[in-house]
């Protein structure tokens, strides 16, 4: 073949890309590279320096630079080639466009592609807060990067909006920094995070939660100077007389990520509107065949090691797809029914299911004791009992695939006990 070629091209060097890359490798495939935009491996561990990652992969409590290093690691001498400061503008089936200051205008073709491009900030244009513009709103994610690896402290009356993780772990960072953190502002009636970031980054530091609230007005010339907070109603709207005013000079704002697609829907990769990730199958597959897509790209994780593992599974899968193996044959949909978010995979090729079926999903509220129950055309195919789920926590069940047939979509939906 002309011009550069692998057998396996994965885009973005975080631990999603890091594990599919060496899993591509250890399922035999010869040439495996790896594309990060970035000058170093590790995605956003890198600037994740509290600890918590790697408690279900390593059963250790890891930072995230060191579950990052022992990636990092695992790829010196795996036969890899990593193509750091290197862009991927565009992908033309499997064919890549890429551009570095030392490489220049590159193409690279490809057996297969695995898609680990990661997440970005909702900012404040996403979200429309009124008031003025001054300096002093930072994303939560910027603010980690400024002070955990920059080392700049953003501010010192800090009020956050969003009680995603990152806003959470924000919360505890700039305290251990000495700034005040006045309050962790959330829309909905839920946090948005992990429980355990509830407890250890609020609750430990005495820093509020106002559930239901929302900042309605910011205020200041050059700088903030206050934020007017008030609460809300049932469909979030602010209720008059609820005000209350902050003072403060910085903004933290953890209102979500949305996964980085650009580079796949130009491909023509179909797009879930729910998880803003492409649809996959049960190998990670997307629509475009000999595209495979894992981690933050796909649907947005609390946990790092579940990322590894989706991962593993795109890794071995793309490198299966570039030796000629192909899954074909009858096709099922797995669609989200009452209380579901979205799930992952969409897609099953039903001839080609491992014993049981891994299927990720997000509950759309908090539930107490409840069921999660799959049914395919009125039959029960999985029953699974939950003590608690919220929203801020994905789920994990798995479907056995004996009871699963060529007999249309499979819902998966929460039954609340009676
Ligand atoms: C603040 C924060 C706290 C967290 N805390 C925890 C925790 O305590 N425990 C836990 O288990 N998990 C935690 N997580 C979750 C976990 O870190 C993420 O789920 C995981 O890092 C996602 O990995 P990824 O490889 O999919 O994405 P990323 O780490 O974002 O990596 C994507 C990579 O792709 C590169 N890229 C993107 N586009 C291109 C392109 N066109 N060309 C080349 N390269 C490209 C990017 O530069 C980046 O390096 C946290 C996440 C955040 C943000």
């Amino acid at each position: 073949m002309n011009g550069l070629y692998y057998d396996v091209i994965v885009i973005g060097g975080g631990p999603a890309g890091m594990a599919a890359a060496l899993s591509a490798r250890e399922q035999g495939a010869p040439k495996v590279l790896l594309i990060e935009r970035d000058c170093e491996l590790g995605g956003i561990l890198n600037q994740c320096i509290h600890n918590g990652f790697g408690l279900h992969y390593f059963k250790q409590e890891l930072t995230g630079p060191e579950y990052a290093g022992r990636f990092i690691r695992r790829l010196d001498g795996a036969g890899i080639e990593v193509w750091l400061d290197t862009m991927v503008l565009e992908l033309d089936g499997l064919c890549l466009h890429t551009v570095s200051a030392a490489g220049g205008y590159r193409v690279v073709r490809a057996g297969s592609v695995v898609l680990a491009m990661g997440c970005r900030e909702r900012t404040r244009g996403a979200i429309g807060i009124p008031g003025s513009r001054p300096a002093g709103i930072f994303t939560a994610g910027a603010a980690q990067r400024y002070v955990n690896i920059e080392g700049y402290l953003v501010g010192r009356r800090v009020l956050i909006l969003g009680s995603g993780d990152i806003g959470l772990i924000m919360a505890r960072r700039m305290t251990l920094e000495g700034a005040s953190v006045l309050a962790c502002v959330e829309v909905m009636p839920y946090s948005g995070g992990l429980a355990r970031n509830i407890v250890q980054c609020l609750h430990d530091y005495d820093i509020p939660l106002l559930l239901s609230h929302t900042i309605v007005e910011i205020r200041g010339k050059n700088r903030v100077e206050q934020a007017v907070v008030a609460a809300v109603d049932g469909d979030r709207r602010p209720i008059p007389g609820t005000e209350q005013v902050f003072d403060c000079d910085t903004i933290l704002l953890s209102v979500g990520l949305i996964p980085e697609n650009e580079l796949s829907r130009a491909a023509g990769i179909a797009i879930d509107p729910h998880t803003k990730g492409a649809v996959v199958y049960e190998n990670m597959q997307t629509s475009l065949p000999g595209v495979f897509a894992c981690g933050n790209v796909l649907h947005v994780h609390d946990l790092v090691d579940y990322v590894t593992a989706e991962s593993q599974r795109a890794g071995r899968a793309a490198a299966d797809y570039a030796a000629g193996q192909r899954r074909e044959g009858a096709e099922l949909e797995l669609c989200a029914g009452d209380g579901v978010g979205y799930t992952v995979p969409q897609r099953l090729h039903l001839a080609h299911l491992d014993k049981t079926v891994p299927m990720f999903f997000r509950p759309r509220r908090v539930y107490g004791t409840c069921a999660v129950v799959a049914r395919q055309n009125g039959r029960q195919v999985g029953r699974f009992r939950r003590e608690r789920m919220a929203p801020g926590e994905m789920e994990q069940v798995a479907l056995p695939a004996l009871l699963l047939q060529d007999d249309g979509p499979v819902t998966l939906c929460v039954e609340e006990d009676a």
